[in-house]
Parts: C-alpha cells; sequence; structure tokens
C-alpha cells in the first residue's frame, strides 16, 4: 500500500547508528573489513530491506559509517512507486557519483525499487553504478560489495515439509484460485520475473530506527489489482513469513531491548492466506502480544474489507496492542474506488469505521487517499471531501495521482490537470487540518503513555515521544516541554504524561512519571 511519509525524515538518510541485532557470526576475514556508507528511501518496507543488507554485509565484515566522504563503497536503496520518489532516488544516486568522482568510494551500488523498473536503464545511464541489487535479490548485496558470506549457523525451527519451488508454485496456484484471489499470472505472464526473496529470523539486521522501536516485515508483495500501483511489479506476488519465524525475530528483538514492534508488509490484513491460516493476522498478533517486555504492538497497512471481527476483538483483548488503525482507502467515490479496481464506496467504509469504533472506542484512524485519478470529476473530488468531514480521522495523507508506465490506470482517458491536482490535494489538507486541530484539542488534560524518542530536532529544550496513538515517523508529535521530577529523561524509557497543548497536529506535554515496564 502507498503511504505519505514525511519524506526528508524517512528518505535521504545516511544510516549510522545502525544496532546489529539477531544472528550476526562476523566473517573471519577482518582483514578485509570495507567502510561502508548506506543511503535509504522511500516506506518502512524498504528500510527493512536495507537493515537486511547492512545485516548481511555487517557479518560479512564490513563496518558502516555514517560519512559519505569516508565509505569506501556508498550504497543507495532506492524507491519508485511514485514520480516524486524516482526523482529523489536519481538526485541521491547522483549526490553519491559526486563522492565517487571526489571521495574515497571506489564502488557505487544501487539497490531497491528504481533497479526493478529501470535496471538497463540505470547501468546504461549512469556508467558510475558498478552494481545494482533488485528487491528480490538482497542477499547478492554481498557479490556486489565483493564481499562473501560467512557460513552461518542457523537455529533448528519446529521441523517444516520442505516443498520444491515448483511444488510450492503449484500448490500456491491451487490456493490461489480456491480462495478466488487475483493472480498475476494472468495480466502479464512476466511473473518468472517477480522478486520472490523473503527474509526470516536468521538473516542478520542491522536496526536503523529510532531506539526501542523496530519494524518487522511479516509479508511481501501483493495480489490486489489496484490500477494506479506497480508495487506488485516491484515486489512480487504475496508471500507470508512463516508464524514461527515472526514470532522468533520478535523474541530475539524483544531480548535485545526493542520495546515497540510494528508489523509491515504491502497488505498485513492478508497475513498467512497463502499459508492457509484463518484471520492468520489476528492469530500472529495474539501470540506476540503474550512475549513479555513487549510494551506496543502494532501493524500498518491493513486493507479495508479484511478488518475483520476476529481482528478487532484481538486488539481490543491485548492491552499492548496499540488502539491504532492503518487503513489506506485512496478514496471514496464509487466509480472512482471502482476505476481504481478497489470497490466499495463512502458509506461502507463510513459503516466500517462505526464498527471499528464502536469495537474499540478509543482508537486512531489513520488512512490515506489518491487525488486526481484519470476521470475523477469535481462531484467524486465533493464526495471525497464530505466523506472526510463525516468519518474525522486522526491522521491523513493525501497523495497526487502519478500517472506510472506499467499500471493499468496508465492507458486511461480523462487524465486531470496538474494545477487541479494541486489544488484538490491543498483542500483536501485544510478539511483534515480543521478536524485535526479540533480533535487535537479535546487531548488536552488527558494522561497518556509516551515513548520517549529523544531531544527534539527543534531546539534542545523540548523531547519528542509518541503515545500508542502514533506510529513512527509519519503521525505527529508529542513534544515534552515539563520534565517534571526529572533533571533529564531517557530515550527509549516510557513516561506517563498529561497533555497541557495542542496545535494543528502536534500536542505538547508535561511528566508525571516513568513506567518502569
Ligand atoms: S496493489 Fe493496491 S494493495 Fe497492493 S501495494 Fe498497490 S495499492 Fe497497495
Amino acid at each position: 500500500m502507498t503511504r505519505s511519509v514525511k519524506i526528508r525524515d524517512v528518505t535521504h538518510l545516511l544510516l549510522d547508528e545502525a544496532e546489529s541485532l539477531i544472528t550476526s557470526t562476523k566473517s573471519a576475514n577482518s582483514g578485509n573489513r570495507p567502510r561502508i556508507g548506506f543511503v535509504s528511501l522511500g516506506c518502512p518496507k524498504n528500510l527493512v530491506d536495507s537493515e537486511v543488507m547492512m545485516g548481511l554485509l555487517d557479518r560479512a565484515g564490513a563496518e558502516m559509517t555514517s560519512n559519505p566522504e569516508t565509505a569506501e563503497i556508498l550504497v543507495v536503496n532506492t524507491c519508485s512507486f511514485i514520480d516524486a520518489a524516482k526523482q529523489e532516488s536519481v538526485d541521491a544516486i547522483l549526490e553519491m557519483v559526486q563522492h565517487k568522482a571526489k571521495g574515497t568510494a571506489r564502488k557505487l551500488i544501487v539497490a531497491g525499487c528504481l533497479v526493478e523498473r529501470y535496471r538497463d536503464e540505470i547501468r546504461k545511464n549512469i556508467p558510475e553504478v558498478d552494481a545494482v541489487v533488485g528487491t528480490g535479490e538482497l542477499d547478492q548485496i554481498l557479490a556486489a560489495a565483493g564481499l562473501e558470506a560467512p557460513i552461518p549457523q542457523i537455529p533448528e525451527l519446529s521441523p517444516f515439509t520442505i516443498l520444491t519451488s515448483a511444488q510450492a508454485a503449484r500448490a500456491e496456484g491451487d490456493l490461489r484460485e480456491s480462495q478466488g484471489r487475483f493472480s498475476r499470472n494472468g495480466w502479464d505472464g512476466a511473473e518468472a520475473h517477480l522478486p520472490q526473496y523473503l527474509y526470516d529470523h536468521t538473516t542478520p539486521r542491522l536496526l536503523a530506527t529510532k531506539k526501542a522501536s523496530a519494524y518487522i516485515k511479516i509479508a511481501e508483495g501483493c495480489d490486489h489489482p489496484c490500477s494506479f500501483c506497480i508495487i506488485p511489479n516491484l515486489r512480487g506476488k504475496f508471500r507470508s513469513r512463516r508464524f514461527e519465524s515472526v514470532v522468533a525475530e520478535t523474541e530475539s528483538l524483544v531480548a535485545q531491548g526493542v520495546r515497540e514492534i510494528t508489523l509491515i508488509g504491502q497488505d498485513t490484513t492478508c497475513y498467512g492466506e497463502d499459508l492457509r491460516l484463518k484471520d492468520g493476522l489476528a492469530q500472529l498478533l495474539d501470540r506476540l502480544a503474550v512475549i513479555p517486555g513487549l510494551v506496543w504492538l502494532r501493524f500498518l497497512y491493513a486493507y479495508p474489507n479484511k478488518i475483520s471481527g476476529k481482528l478487532l476483538e484481538t486488539i481490543a483483548k491485548h492491552d499492548n496492542i496499540c488502539k491504532y488503525l492503518d487503513v489506506p482507502l485512496q478514496h471514496a467515490s464509487g466509480p472512482v474506488l471502482k476505476s481504481m479496481k478497489r470497490g466499495a464506496n463512502a458509506d461502507i467504509f463510513l459503516k466500517t469505521i462505526e464498527k471499528v469504533r464502536s469495537a474499540i472506542p478509543e482508537i486512531a484512524l489513520r488512512t490515506s487517499f489518491i487525488v486526481g485519478f484519470p476521470g475523477e470529476t469535481e462531484a467524486d473530488f465533493e464526495t471525497l471531501c464530505d466523506f472526510v468531514r463525516e468519518a474525522k480521522f486522526d491522521w491523513l495523507g493525501v497523495f497526487g495521482y502519478s500517472d506510472e508506465e506499467g499500471s493499468r490506470a496508465f492507458g486511461l482517458e480523462g487524465k486531470v490537470p496538474a494545477r487541479m491536482i494541486e489544488r484538490r490535494k491543498r483542500e483536501l489538507m485544510k478539511i483534515q487540518q480543521r478536524i485535526s486541530k479540533k480533535t487535537k484539542a479535546e487531548w488536552v488534560g488527558r494522561e497518556i503513555e509516551v515513548l520517549v524518542e529523544g531531544e527534539s530536532e527543534e531546539t534542545p529544550l523540548l523531547w519528542e515521544g509518541r503515545s500508542q496513538y502514533h506510529a513512527p515517523e509519519i503521525d505527529g508529535i508529542v513534544y515534552i516541554n515539563d520534565f517534571g521530577p526529572y533533571e533529564e529523561l531517557i530515550a527509549g524509557e516510557f513516561y506517563r504524561c498529561e497533555i497541557t497543548e495542542a496545535h494543528d497536529y502536534d500536542v505538547v506535554a508535561r511528566v508525571l512519571a516513568r513506567i518502569q515496564e
């Protein structure tokens, strides 16, 4: 699912304070320890890929550096789902080319979604690029960097029948058929070329997220036919990680001090369908929530018609499952949703929201929309605006439609002029700003649990944190301007706080007491 991220925060980030976690058996060839600089662009799923590639390099003996000037090898893990993301990826690559031309860097590797789309063009048009690594080839980063993988010690997991890939593909095809799920085969017959890699609990990772928080990718790829989206071509068919592997990774992360886990995938609510699990995500949440030491468990990227009663029940049942639901709806006008190949409409969505809020009254709702989809009329846009006024989301992201080659919408008539797309984007965000200002004002006086993340980039007098109603990096911030009984706060720790002030998206709080988790 596509998502509005604070591009600067997440994208152009030269990963530095990455921590080595999980099974990292360092390579013996300590003589050859190249310094590697990593740029990670795009969404949290791509960030996990960067962490996996850094983990593999770290285990093979490389040394990570946050200074591109001193890096011998530079890696840019790219994003390319819409124009703006493509442009940012190309800019980052060209910036690293400068380092290669001037600095010590002797090798430049490009990885990620841009490679899946423009593998040959990158090599032809940017000769300074020495190697490319696709989203399905993360383990090839070692060969690309000229490093070998050490012999890993793989801990045993409960025995499973190992299917050959052909048997797996056939069984999967039958299962897909029997569940009436969309299959790429019918689309472009390019199935064999689709990425298939998916890391597991034995894969080393260097975490790049803030202290105490980590993402876990529980599935990769997507089978939905959304006509504006090319992600399935970049990430392949939907495939879940094995249940026990996600449990093992979560236990390992928590054992190493992680307190907040965010489960991600293109569509997390599809989890386990290819493993014959019924309500797979609810089952997984139920199992993970009982892991001692896990304070907050959250998932992102739910698909609208997959929010089952069982899932809501499970969220309500466990205190440590965040009362937070992220469900990108993309639009609210029936005709537009039909043309997007997503179905439903505003009335259906309002009923779903009512069901969610009656099951979990305090839940925070996040969504995202695309405006300017081909054929979108002023009336369609008004339907969307009315829907947003009525639904009152806590967090909302808006994208302007991006005409992506390879998507089905690319061939549609009725393209909306760029100026009108921008105008509709601004108007919809204005409506949300008024709603957010009003709902945040109602938070004043509330006591909430806050995960403190550190000093604010704006001023050391302010610290920043999040509550369970804030996902990492994409929602507002809880600013702390009063440390209460403490001289200083500890990043990565939880504090009970009182909200004292509210703004359009962010709130200000004072500390009452530290929570001993
Ligand atoms: S095809 Fe649809 S559900 Fe899948 S990643 Fe794209 S937008 Fe999300």
